[in-house]
């Protein structure tokens, strides 16, 4: 039996980067996920980019991560965001978000999912006081003053708090007998990448369209495509089904009637990728020496690519507590610092998935009452400069960065 402060069971990004994070700050940690480790770094394993805001960089950063990203970053310094119909050019009311209104960082930067990945399981394995198993299962035992993890066919480890960040059907979230509130979308999320003509100097376009948000996010360019951008397009899942499997010139052809012609003639590069969307709450995050982070606990609409940066949030919190109890020579899964987790994260994250929510429905209509109240509300934002600095420092994570380094 290994004695260790904390047990993650899940090597996502979340429970991966929390493990880091932890360990990097002297915790003896355990990470055990069921899936195999190097193959998710097969360009074929998962084909998202994320857009990483200011206060989850300083997590990466913090944790040993961001120094070892492979590829690289591209800053995110304006957003527009605008409204319109399939086809037809955009509105002429929309917002448009310039990073120097909240000061000199960018709102975030586009970081691929392979990337992180990558950076993940080379630390994974570098860090002296954390151990990976994977592949591999875990059974897992709480009671009042610890709990028992054996990973079959391995080590069993004694610790004070296991973590749940085994995403969004997370075993041990069930077994905790957690509820989850579940709000499904009758909508899919295509990703794919296209490579255009002019340069999109940094700048993301979100355009609503009646069927769903259609994003387009700068990324740094390749051999061969200078311009590059990712796109993540939110459609009704038949046509989406449809759209999804079309031949190159016409997916080119659907792609530049919703996002307009403003970066020139575009050419899809690589696969694509289609997502079922769902938002999903969990109704606690914690247990008897349970917690849940990242999409163990929930998961909202990509309207605002918001969903892993809730997710290095509550990392952000949990670590903090977690190492501040180990200096003072506390119990890291003590009900009162649990308690405290479940009060600095419910909340802000069920605001957040509200907040998709109803930016989704506000905008994947038609109904021309609710264009025009939206319309409104969009040109009173655009004239209205302390509100979007609001908003720019909500997109940025602001806020969250003094906890992790402090
Ligand atoms: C189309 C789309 C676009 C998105 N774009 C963005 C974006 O731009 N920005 C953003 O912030 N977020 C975005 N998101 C959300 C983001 O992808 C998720 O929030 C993130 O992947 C959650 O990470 P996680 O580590 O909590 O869970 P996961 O990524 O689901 O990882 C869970 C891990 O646990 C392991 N596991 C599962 N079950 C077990 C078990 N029983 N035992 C052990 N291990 C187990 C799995 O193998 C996996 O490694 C997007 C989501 C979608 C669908």
């Amino acid at each position: 039996m290994q004695e260790v402060d904390v047990c993650v069971v899940g090597a996502g990004p979340v429970g991966g980067t929390l493990a880091c994070r932890l360990a990097a700050g002297g915790a003896r940690v355990a990470v055990i996920d069921r899936a195999d480790l190097p193959p998710m770094e097969h360009p074929d394993f998962d084909g998202r980019a994320y857009a990483v805001a200011a206060g989850s960089r300083r997590l990466l950063e913090a944790a040993g991560l961001w120094a070892k990203l492979p590829l690289p970053v591209c800053p995110i310094e304006d957003i527009r965001v605008s409204d319109g119909k399939v086809g037809l050019p955009a509105s002429k009311l929309h917002l448009h978000f310039d990073h120097r209104e909240a000061g000199d960082e960018p709102f975030g930067w586009m970081v691929e999912a392979r990337s992180v990945r990558v950076a993940l399981n080379a630390h994974l394995r570098d860090l002296p006081t954390l151990q990976v198993h994977a592949p591999a299962e875990a059974r897992v035992t709480r009671e009042a003053d610890g709990a028992v993890v054996e990973v079959i066919g391995g080590p069993t480890f004694r610790c004070k708090l296991v973590v749940a960040a085994e995403g969004r059907q997370s075993a041990l979230r069930q077994q905790a007998g957690i509820k989850v509130t579940t709000i499904p979308y009758k909508q899919r999320g295509l990703v794919a990448a296209i490579a255009h003509e002019k340069p999109h100097r940094n700048v993301a376009l979100e355009h609503f369209l009646p069927a769903g948000p259609f994003a387009q996010l700068p990324m740094v360019g390749i051999e061969g495509a200078p311009n590059v951008s990712a796109i993540v397009w939110t459609e009704g899942a038949a046509l989406a089904d449809r759209i999804y499997g079309l031949d190159d010139d016409v997916f080119a052809r659907e792609v530049t009637r919703r996002m307009g012609s403003h970066l020139g003639a575009i050419r899809p590069i690589g696969r694509r990728w289609k997502y079922p969307l769902s938002a999903m709450h969990a109704q606690r995050y914690v247990d008897t020496r349970l917690v849940l982070v990242g999409d163990a606990a929930h998961g909202i609409h990509p309207i605002a690519g918001q969903g892993l940066n809730l997710g290095f949030r509550d990392v952000i919190a949990l670590s903090t507590l977690v190492l501040d109890a180990i200096r003072a020579g506390g119990d890291v899964g003590a009900p009162a610092l649990l308690a405290e987790y479940q009060q600095q994260r419910r909340g802000a994250n069920l605001l957040m998935l509200g907040a998709t929510d109803a930016l989704d429905r506000l905008f994947s209509t038609d109904n021309p009452l609710v264009r025009g109240v939206r319309d409104l509300g969009i040109a009173g934002v655009e004239r209205l400069p302390a509100l979007k600095r609001l908003f720019v420092r909500q997109a940025m994570g602001a806020g969250t960065a003094p906890d992790v380094l402090g």
